[in-house]
């Protein structure tokens, strides 16, 4: 271990791993700090409650750094559809109109995690501290530095903050958020069905807020459902055979005979967004840098997309034989990504308010929308694309390109 690092990346969740091996083989050295190692991955292990629909950009990020096949070898279930509807108004996607093989996959954000921080581990250049508490964490002078439990203190010319929507690095280095919450919670249910699921994940929404149902693997699937907080909090105290009867009651039949719940949890919705990724020496990545409402499955994606473009942005940087800390730097991959992520943000405000308004004229719009949307082909395969994370200005992984030169 050294004591000093080009890159010192604070969390190594699924985005902050993938900042790792987005800078493997590089000429920069990189450490990767990670306070809990994820339980090694088993085939007769049921679900985890968390997981993703990774776009096909995530998918591309995740293939271009040589993390995809450990995904494949453990598991995923890709999804061909996605069907979207509400009273009146239906609409479903096919990933056959864009001629693409899926839309995306199912992935349990441990197995994405695992897959990311083996493939980091593969690196000379990227000292893998994992797991590793963090003691003081200082800034001062734009310059960052990180004691680690045992005393010793690393210092890096940058630090990435990649460590959740409580970002530490974030708060210590004065980045201030712009935030609120949905007085909405997820709860996500993962269930046992009589039948094997298909290609499809579906969204449907209700006045009370939208329920979602994401395939997984053999005879299980995910429900998310939507709901107020004190719903959520009933719903939860409920006994798994009442649980099951209000479900099967409330969500369409589309589910076929649920058999069994295996697990509940549920999520506060919050929407957060850090006014600016960076400072002299610091950047911030995912969750760190923005929390999205999880309605339309985005966020890990819009954080892979980060990661890919901040790796691309140092080593672009470096080659160039500029200091990487340089705000100029720094201020380059913020421009490439906040607005962005904004953008994202603000479309997914967009559905919940439209999609949770029940004026007769918001609803006479919304139908209309899904209605345009089911019958114009060249919009229907634009937000077919956005979804799969195919639009807007891409960085090189998501392309399949190399950033190493
Ligand atoms: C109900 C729900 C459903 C969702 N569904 C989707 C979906 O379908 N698709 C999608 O794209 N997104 C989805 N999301 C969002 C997605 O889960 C997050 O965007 C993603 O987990 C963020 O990843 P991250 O690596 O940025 O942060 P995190 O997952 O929070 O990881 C941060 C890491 O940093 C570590 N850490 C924190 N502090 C320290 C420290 N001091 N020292 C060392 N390590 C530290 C933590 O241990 C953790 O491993 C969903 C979210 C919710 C709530």
């Amino acid at each position: 271990m050294k004591e000093e690092y080009d890159v010192i990346i604070v969390g190594g969740g699924m985005v902050g791993a993938a900042v790792a091996c987005a800078l493997g083989d590089s000429d920069l050295s990189v450490a990767l700090i990670e306070q809990t190692m994820p339980e090694a991955f088993s085939a007769e292990q049921p679900h985890d409650l968390r997981v993703s629909a990774l776009s096909i950009a995530s998918q591309q990020i995740l293939q271009t750094v040589g993390a995809w096949d450990a995904v494949v070898a453990m598991r995923l279930c890709p999804y061909k559809r996605m069907r979207v509807w509400e009273t009146a108004g239906d609409t479903e996607f096919n990933s056959d109109a864009i001629a693409y093989e899926a839309l995306g996959n199912i992935v349990e954000n441990r197995v994405t995690q695992l897959a990311l921080l083996q493939r980091a581990q593969t690196f000379s250049n990227v000292d893998f501290l994992c797991p590793t508490t963090i003691g003081q964490l200082s800034y001062i002078a734009g310059k960052g530095s990180v004691e680690l439990a045992d005393g010793k203190v690393l210092s890096g010319k940058v630090i990435v903050g990649a460590d959740g929507g409580q970002s530490r690095v974030r708060q210590t280095v004065g980045l201030g958020v712009t935030s609120w919450d949905y007085q909405q919670h997820a709860m996500v249910i993962y269930i046992e069905t009589d039948y094997e699921q298909q290609d499809i994940t579906w969204q449907r929404f209700v006045p009370t807020g939208p329920q979602a149902f994401l395939p997984l693997t053999g005879h299980y699937g995910s429900i998310v459902w939507y709901n107020t907080p004190d719903e959520v909090r009933r719903l939860k105290a409920l006994a798994d055979t009442e649980l099951l009867t209000e479900l099967t009651a409330t969500f369409p039949d589309c589910l076929g005979k649920v058999n069994k719940i295996l697990g509940v949890a549920s999520f506060p919705l919050k929407r957060q967004h850090a006014q600016e990724y960076v400072k002299q020496g610091v950047a911030l990545v995912g969750d760190a840098a923005h929390m999205i409402n999880p309605l339309a499955g985005q966020g890990v994606n819009i954080g892979l997309l980060d990661a890919a473009m901040l790796a691309e942005v140092l080593i672009d940087a470096s080659n160039k034989g500029k200091n990487i800390a340089d705000i100029a730097v720094l201020k380059r991959y913020e421009r490439l990504r906040r607005n962005e992520n904004l953008k994202m943000m603000t479309v997914m405000d967009l559905f919940y308010r439209v999609f949770s308004n029940q004026l007769m004229p918001v609803k006479f719009l919304r139908n209309l929308g899904l209605g345009l949307a089911e019958r114009i082909t060249p919009l229907k395969n634009k937000v077919m694309r956005g979804a799969m994370g195919l639009e807007g200005r891409l960085p090189k992984l998501a392309k399949g390109e190399t950033i190493i030169s």
